[in-house]
């Protein structure tokens, strides 16, 4: 019988195991790719990741040679209702570990056996699948060091190869995609050939110095991979194969590169064990902590008019490419946490509303480190200090007059403290919005009052 290859956040045609499994289910007969738009989803994914969904389903239905199936609609209803158009007995799926795609693959489970189909998941979007590594006592990892060893020690499949003699189911309806609303930024290509170029070009010229200049937003040192591999157009098992048969791959690029990898795969894997983590501190130890409502200072951190440079830089990068660079979201999510002193989900919010790449394992694990409440956390007296980050990173400051126009006649470093240097105000660049080193005493009185 024909079988269905439901895709969700695996948008590609290249190592797709769940592919293999559709085609080999299918013995002969067709596979229909399906997408479901679920407008649980789309409304809550911001202009700029629908805008990339819909580049990327575009590209998907080329790679699937027109075939791809889209239908609006809630999964439990509409997968089924595909299935039994086509008179499937198996529906075929990348197994989903977030707390939302967990409840709807059951739901979904559910309704097809209703009709005595399967639904059958095959890999998922990691290298090791979240939920599969535990502590020699059998318990989850809530250290990154000793996951990132097990990880490694563990191994990793080879990918996956495109089934031969592909068949496609021709004979449904598809719909059209929403209509794309709201200003998006100008968005690098999305789709999986996208991807693999991008890749290819960071293989050739980025690997090597990697370890070097991924700490740089100043300069262009990172992969650029989050948002293909938030789409699934690449999995990153293509990635550690490709870096394991690199000249240099035992040295230190390579290496921090594959280390950046098993950071979003644990917390991928914290996630899976603790759903609650996505909008809930992690750890229960800054219970009681006092934050400030979301007011003023909220706005001016949203808008990037903090008077802080490195903090504004990274603010309009988020507004102006749907994306910001590691170093500086750390930094902001610092200043919102500990100078601002407001609640990381506020800040976690307005990530997922804006990036390209917003996951939410990634994103909300990558705010309770900055915060103070999640694995790893960085020792919550920790405070980064937005200037001397800024005189480090961004030595020249290059980066914050990419992004501060008011500063762009303000020369060299000095461009981090505005304040010492005559002339910087002339066009308009507020001043700061508060003073860092009494906010950091203030951060640090409310740490002592939830510590004693
Ligand atoms: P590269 O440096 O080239 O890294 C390669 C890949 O490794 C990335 O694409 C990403 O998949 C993974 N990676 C790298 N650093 C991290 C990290 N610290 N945690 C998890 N995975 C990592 N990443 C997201 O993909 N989505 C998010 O929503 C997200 N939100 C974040 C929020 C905060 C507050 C912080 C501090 C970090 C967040 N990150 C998030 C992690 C990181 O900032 C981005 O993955 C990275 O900036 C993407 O750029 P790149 O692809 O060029 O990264």
């Amino acid at each position: 019988p024909d079988t269905v290859l439901w895709l969700r956040r695996d948008l590609r045609l290249a190592d797709l195991p769940a592919l293999g499994a559709a085609h080999e289910a299918a013995d002969g007969s067709s596979v229909l790719p399906l997408f479901v738009l679920d407008r649980r989803l789309w409304d809550g994914a911001g202009a700029v990741r629908r805008a990339w969904l819909n580049a990327s389903l575009r590209a998907l239905d080329s790679r699937y040679d027109g075939a791809l199936v889209v239908r609006v609609g809630d999964p439990a209803q509409v997968v089924p209702e595909v299935a039994r158009e086509v008179g499937a007995t198996s529906v075929h799926v990348s197994a989903e570990s977030t707390p939302f795609g967990r409840r709807r693959d059951e739901a979904v489970r559910r309704a097809l056996g209703e009709q005595d189909c399967a639904l059958e998941a095959t890999g998922t979007a990691y290298a090791v699948g979240p939920g599969t590594l535990t502590t020699g006592g059998g318990t989850p990892y809530q250290v990154f060091t000793p996951f990132s060893r097990a990880w490694r020690a563990h191994g990793w499949p080879q990918p996956a190869p495109v089934p031969k003699q592909l068949r496609w189911v021709r004979r449904v309806e598809s719909q059209d995609l929403p209509l794309l609303d709201g200003e998006v930024p100008d968005l690098p290509p999305a789709g999986e050939e996208a991807a693999l170029e991008r890749w290819h070009a960071f293989l050739e010229d980025g690997l090597a110095d990697y370890a070097d200049t991924r700490d740089r937003p100043d300069l262009a040192g990172t992969s650029g991979l989050s948002a293909h591999l938030k789409f699934g157009e690449v999995h990153p098992r293509t990635l550690l194969a490709d870096v394991a048969v690199h000249p240099d791959h035992r040295k230190a690029g390579p290496q921090t590169f594959v280390t950046e990898l098993a950071w979003r795969e644990f917390y991928a894997d914290v996630l899976w064990h603790r759903p609650d983590s996505a909008w809930a501190d992690l750890k229960p130890s800054l219970k009681g902590m006092a934050y400030d409502e979301p007011g003023e200072g909220f706005e001016a951190w949203k808008a990037g008019r903090t008077g802080y440079p490195m903090v504004d830089a990274g603010m309009r990068q988020l507004l102006a490419e749907g994306w910001m660079h590691n170093r500086v979201r750390m930094i902001v999510a610092s200043f919102l946490v500990k100078d601002l002193h407001v609640w990381w989900p506020h800040g976690a919010r307005h990530f997922m509303a804006h990036l390209c790449d917003g996951d939410i394992a990634s994103n909300s694990h990558g705010w309770q480190w900055a915060a103070g409440t999640g694995t790893d956390a960085s020792p919550y007296f920790r405070v980064f200090n937005p200037v001397t980050q800024g005189r480090k990173f961004d030595p020249d400051g290059d980066y914050v007059r990419r992004y501060v126009p008011e500063l762009a006649h303000v020369r060299g470093g000095a461009v981090h403290e505005p304040w010492k240097v005559d002339g910087a105000y002339d066009h308009g660049y507020p001043e700061p919005i508060l003073d860092h080193a009494e906010a950091r005493e203030e951060a640090l009185r409310r740490y002592e009052a939830v510590k004693g």
